[in-house]
C-alpha cells in the first residue's frame, strides 16, 4: 500500500535528516584535525566510536564543535530538504522539528537561512535526549516523524507514531520501518493540499 502523508501531522529530526551533520563531522576532522581518512560510507553506526577508529579526544572535540558551532567549514543541507520544508511551511503554516540536542545552538541561524521566508513557520524543539522525543511528538499531535536513528524509530513506533527512517549508511540494517532514500522520495509520499 502506498503511504500518503498529511503534512499537517508530519515532523522532522534535524541531524542526518535535514542537516548533513555527518559530512560536517568529516569536514571538521579534515579542517581542524588534519584527518582525511574517514569516508561517509565508513559511518556504519550511529555511535561513531563503534564504527570509526579515532582518538577519543578528537571524537569528543569534533562533536563538541558540531554542537557549539565552532567550525570554519560549512554545514550543508541534505539535498531537497530546504525546498520540501518551505513548501510544507507555505501550505500548513508549521514546520515542526524535534532534535535530541539540548539546545538548537548554531542550528537556529542555519535554519533561518535554509527556510528563508518560511522561517517564521518553523518550530525547533530541543529535547536534550532521544527518549524525550516521543512525548514532544505526542503533545504536538504528530503522526509521522522522519528520523535517521533506528533506536528512536523503535521508541516512537511503540508510542503509536509512524517513523519514517531516512536512509543513511548508519541505518542500512534497519528494515522494519517505512523508509525513504531521499527528500524527493519523501516529497512523493506527501499529499499537499
Ligand atoms: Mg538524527
Amino acid at each position: 500500500m502506498m503511504t500518503m502523508i498529511d503534512p499537517e501531522y508530519l515532523a522532522f529530526d534535524i541531524d542526518g535528516v535535514i542537516a548533513d551533520t555527518m559530512q560536517l563531522f568529516i569536514d571538521i576532522l579534515r579542517d581542524h584535525y588534519q584527518i582525511d581518512s574517514v569516508r561517509y560510507e565508513d559511518i556504519t553506526a550511529y555511535r561513531l566510536d563503534q564504527c570509526l577508529d579515532l582518538d577519543e579526544k578528537v571524537l569528543e572535540g569534533a562533536l563538541k564543535q558540531i554542537l557549539n558551532g565552532g567550525y570554519q567549514v560549512t554545514l550543508k543541507a541534505i539535498p531537497g530538504a530546504g525546498s520540501v520544508l518551505r513548501r510544507i511551511g507555505k501550505t500548513t503554516g508549521r514546520i515542526l522539528m524535534v532534535t535530541a540536542r539540548s539546545e538548537p545552538g548554531p542550528l537556529d541561524d542555519w535554519m533561518s537561512n535554509l527556510l528563508d521566508g518560511q522561517y517564521s513557520s518553523a518550530k525547533i524543539v530541543a529535547t536534550g535526549s532521544h527518549e524525550h522525543k516521543t512525548e514532544i511528538l505526542l503533545a504536538h499531535g504528530v503522526r509521522w516523524f522522519v528520523e535517521d536513528r533506528p533506536e528512536t524509530c523503535e521508541l516512537i513506533k511503540a508510542a503509536g507514531i509512524e517513523p519514517i527512517l531516512f536512509r543513511q549508511p548508519w541505518n542500512r540494517e534497519s528494515m522494519d520501518f517505512l523508509h525513504v532514500e531521499s527528500w524527493l522520495e519523501l516529497q512523493q509520499k506527501i499529499v499537499f493540499p
